[in-house]
């Protein structure tokens, strides 16, 4: 079976195509086999220069356009992408090595976001107030903040530019936005779908390259407002720090260490349904996945006998092919990751119940792991690890398991099960975590705000939140 095509790359600035040229250039890698699926092209400072420039007028244009035009701007590219779904979906599979049973509910999530944001665009309300002057008007204004620089993760490629883009342009913000130099072509097609429907140009533009030279290029320019970035931690706190220079504000979701909470009442046999796939969902590669499972005693040989089994029952293989069920890990960094967490764990007493290997062949390929008697101290305890491994631990009262819980600078995704409502209502009010669900993994909801506290990052996407974040107040005041 020949591999599905790929697709052109290049910069997309003021509505144009721009590649060649000299710009330096870089491998896209296909996570399956190791082959090279493009050539990106970087920017360089003269193009950040332009898109600058063209987010700066671009602004000045697209916040005059009235909120239903800018929603129905919205709503007619996501018409486009939907006609081309198998296309997206071929592309994810293709740069990050998810099923494409994956890629399809990454997109229905990108769209259901994207539609959300268009919906919230007729909702941006201001108020009025009583005035202190006799026949005045006070009044409190919604505004577009400016120019948005957004940086996108390779994870959930689709999504993170789809929610981004949507709710900065349903705010009335123009954009210049840099997805992760491994999975650059979908925000290309979904840049091309509001090109489509009607977007005027320089409004969205899309940049590629080296990020540090991108981030500290656009971050020092006054022309940008506003910064959202999805991706490490170490990163973030550089974003933060450069952004501070010129008191930019910054939405930052940078993953998490999620710890599941296993009760005696539990129902084990929904727990382990519900976490085996929740776990093993994108090769682990998710910021709300399930890592640190804390089980109660008494059923800990139970969850953990039946855990093991879902994870060994698994298929890996090509995302194309419908049987599989896990795909490889994205890039070889996440295999370097793997093989050290997993070491250190064992090194220091850890039980390797299952897994705990690279799959033999060209592809990224990491067996689903889990480890069980981990030490709090292990590394793997302590840093998100981002991939295919699972520890499972014990513990006997549940001030323990939420000590155990909240002990990290983290808190983006945590989960707990129980069937006793006091039970539940105790763990929603105590974890620290900016999203919290009990006897569900579910937060796909583009109503519900996504995001963490502590050192996960501050503020959210989706939500009314989520468009909030792109709007600043304004009090006028008049007689
Ligand atoms: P990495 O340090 O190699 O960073 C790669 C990612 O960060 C890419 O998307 C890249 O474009 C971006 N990046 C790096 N330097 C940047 C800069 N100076 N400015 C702007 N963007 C920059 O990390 P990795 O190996 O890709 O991932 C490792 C860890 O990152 C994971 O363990 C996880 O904790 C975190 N992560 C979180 C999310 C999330 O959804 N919150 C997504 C991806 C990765």
């Amino acid at each position: 079976m020949s591999a599905p095509a790929y697709t052109d790359l290049y910069l997309w600035i003021n509505g144009q195509k721009l590649s060649g040229g000299g710009r330096p250039e870089s491998a896209v890698i296909n996570p399956f086999d190791g082959s090279t699926l493009g050539q990106m092209p970087h920017a360089t400072a003269q193009d950040l220069q332009a898109a600058l420039g063209s987010a700066d007028q671009g602004f000045k244009t697209w916040r005059a356009v009235p909120a239903w035009e800018r929603a129905a701007v919205i709503e007619r590219a996501v018409a486009w992408l939907r006609e081309r779904s198998e296309q997206l979906a071929t592309l994810l599979t293709l740069e990050v090595g998810k099923p494409l049973a994956e890629a399809r509910m990454e997109l229905g999530l990108t769209f259901e976001s994207m539609i959300w944001c268009a919906e919230e665009a007729k909702r941006i309300y201001g108020r009025t107030l009583e005035p202190r002057i006799p026949h005045g008007r006070a009044v409190v204004t919604r505004e577009p903040v400016g120019p948005v620089a957004a940086f996108a993760p390779w994870n959930v490629p689709a999504l993170l530019t789809g929610r981004k883009i949507a709710a900065a342009l349903a705010a009335g913000c123009s954009m210049v936005i840099k997805p992760s130099e491994e999975t650059p072509a979908t925000c290309l097609l979904i840049a091309e779908a509001f090109a489509a429907a009607g977007l005027p140009a320089g409004v969205l533009n899309v940049v590629l390259g080296d990020p540090d030279f991108i981030s500290r290029t656009l971050l020092a320019s006054r022309i940008i407002r506003k910064v959202s970035f999805t991706g490490p931690e170490p990163v973030g706190r550089q974003l933060a720090k450069l952004a501070a220079d010129n008191i930019t504000p910054i939405t930052m979701e940078l993953g998490g260490h999620a710890p599941v909470i296993v009760c005696d009442d539990a129902d084990i046999d929904a727990a382990v349904a519900a976490s085996v796939p929740n776990k093993f969902f994108n090769a682990g590669a998710s910021c709300i996945a399930p890592t640190r499972f804390y089980v109660q005693d008494s059923v800990f040989d139970r969850f953990v006998a039946a855990f093991v089994q879902g994870a060994q029952s698994l298929k890996m293989g090509s995302g194309f092919d419908p049987e599989t069920r896990m795909g490889p890990l994205a890039n070889a960094r996440r295999l370097a990751a793997m093989e050290r967490l997993i070491a250190d764990a064992v090194a220091r007493g850890s039980k390797l119940e299952t897994g705990g290997a690279r799959v033999k062949g060209d592809g990224f390929f990491w067996a689903p792991t889990v480890l069980t008697n981990v030490p709090e101290d292990a590394d793997i305890m302590n840093h998100e690890p981002f991939g295919p491994v699972a520890t499972i631990s014990r513990f006997s009262t549940l001030d323990e398991a939420i000590e155990k819980a909240n002990r990290l600078p983290f808190g983006l995704g945590a989960y707990a099960f129980t069937r006793s409502l006091q039970r539940a209502h105790q763990l929603a009010d105590r974890i620290e975590s900016g999203m919290v669900g009990i006897n569900t993994y579910y937060f796909g909801m583009p109503e519900g705000p996504f995001g963490g506290v502590k050192q996960s990052g501050y503020g959210s996407e989706n939500g009314t939140e989520g468009i909030d974040a792109y709007l600043v107040t304004k009090f006028v005041h008049m007689v």
